[in-house]
């Protein structure tokens, strides 16, 4: 058997971090990133984006190089399963049978998306997106498609009709919920992208459900909606969530709850095991429940806040407190998001909507929660700084965009 000082089940986004950062805070023990996927650790969200429109060439994906690892002496696993941890040993037992000894344990496992539970979700030309496997068959579909179905509004569904949209693709959008990025933001910036994408002739369908996906010789030809419709599809890409990635911790006895549940200093309910990015559920200063986050802001804030924890260089009652930040790319619109706020806080316009430059900032009584960002990068950057200290900002002079944000702000 292998004794490892760290190993990190996950070679994503926050596992290749969790590496880089423990080499950078001088942590000089053996390092193992250990991942299920073949690909060196690399970026998802161009997958459905430039990798998608064909801009961001593979070779791009890559966070960092092969010998980024080799010559910080973190030994990567790639194409190999975590799939047992042996707690009482202390050992993680890989799939190939090889048992691996840690003095502590990261799980960055992520998240896997949600699957459609309705007949003919089997069929092919059905796709989720997640991996780089994905975008690559999306990638190919997208070539020949003529109608293509996204099932689910969210970021990732509306990224790839606005791509398939591009393309010259027919594209309709079907939602669940009676509008776009319901959970994630305002009416308005959800509105503003929706309307954008409508008038370059895709179709959206809200408060709709699928009932079935109709077939052809095994592949998709059609989805039966819940309001009786039935649309024709060739490509059906669906983005209805995803679920993070527990069933490691779960098995070996840890606290899972809708995600790995860890502490305010991200450990798992054994203090030698952490957990993070998309698979945790932390205690978060913005919310009194756990929360479970998916951003590449997020694994890689945590990624870095457990690597300084596990080479000494935070206190033990320093809590991870970062504040969340977001990006989507809807075609010429990028959307900035900081902040958290829920659904009833209120609502500041900044700017002009119409000309699709504007941003939306939220309050929660007199505190501002968020501020989400189309085409406005100089406000999204105020804003990071601002709720990040906690800044008080006065309402009505944060309206007039003539004002910089920077520059209207009463600290408390
Ligand atoms: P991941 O990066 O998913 O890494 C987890 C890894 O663990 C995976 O490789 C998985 O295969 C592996 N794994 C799981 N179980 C095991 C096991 N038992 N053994 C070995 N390996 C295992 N975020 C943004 O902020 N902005 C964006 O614009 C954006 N766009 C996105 C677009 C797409 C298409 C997707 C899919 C995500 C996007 N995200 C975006 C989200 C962001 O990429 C994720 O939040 C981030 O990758 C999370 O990092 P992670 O390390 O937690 O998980």
């Amino acid at each position: 058997m292998d004794r490892v000082g760290v190993v990190i089940v996950g070679s994503g986004q926050g596992g290749a971090q969790v590496a880089a950062s423990l080499r950078d805070e001088g942590y000089l023990e053996p390092i193992l990133l250990v991942g299920e996927e073949q690909e060196l650790p690399y970026q998802r969200p161009p997958l459905s984006k430039g990798y998608l429109t064909g801009k961001t060439p593979t070779q791009e994906l890559a966070l960092r190089s092969e010998g980024f690892y080799s010559s910080r002496a973190i030994s990567l696993l790639i194409g190999q399963r975590g799939l047992r941890i042996d707690r009482a040993a202390n050992q993680l037992v890989l799939e190939s049978g090889r048992t691996v000894g840690y003095e502590h344990l990261v799980l960055a496992t992520g998240a896997r998306p949600r699957s459609l539970v309705v007949p003919g979700a089997e069929l092919e030309n059905v796709m989720s997106l997640r991996t780089y496997t994905d975008a690559l068959a999306i990638h190919d579909r997208l070539q020949t498609a003529r109608n293509v179905v996204v099932v689910g509004a969210g970021f990732i569904g509306l990224e790839v009709a606005v791509v398939a949209n591009a393309m010259g693709r027919d594209v309709h959008v079907i939602e669940f919920a009676d509008r776009a990025l319901k959970r994630a933001v305002s009416r308005e910036v959800g509105g503003f992208l929706v309307e954008a994408l409508a008038r370059r002739g895709a179709k959206f369908s809200f408060s709709t459900g699928i009932s079935s996906l109709i077939g052809h010789n095994g592949k998709v030809a059609a989805i039966l909606t819940s309001a009786g419709t039935t649309i024709a599809a060739d490509l059906v890409v669906v983005g209805v969530g995803v679920q993070p990635n527990a069933e490691l911790a779960s098995e070996a006895g840890l606290k899972v709850d809708e995600g790995i549940v860890v502490d305010a200093q991200l450990r798992t309910s054994d203090p030698l095991i952490s957990a993070i990015g998309d698979c945790a559920r932390f205690p978060a200063n913005f919310c009194s429940n756990l929360v479970r986050l998916e951003s590449v802001q997020n694994a890689v804030d945590q990624a870095r806040f457990v690597a300084m924890r596990l080479t000494k260089k935070i206190a033990a009652d320093v809590k991870y407190d970062k504040l969340p930040w977001f990006w989507s790319d809807q075609g010429e619109y990028r959307l900035q998001i900081a902040g958290v706020c829920s659904s009833d806080d209120d609502v500041v316009i900044r700017g002009d909507i119409s000309k699709g430059k504007f941003s939306v900032l939220r309050f929660r009584g007199e505190s501002l929660t968020a501020v989400e960002s189309i085409n406005s990068a100089a406000d999204h950057m105020a804003a990071r700084k601002l709720l990040a200290e906690g800044a008080s900002v006065s309402r009505s002079l944060a309206a007039d965009a003539s004002q910089k944000l920077s520059t209207i702000v009463h600290t408390s």
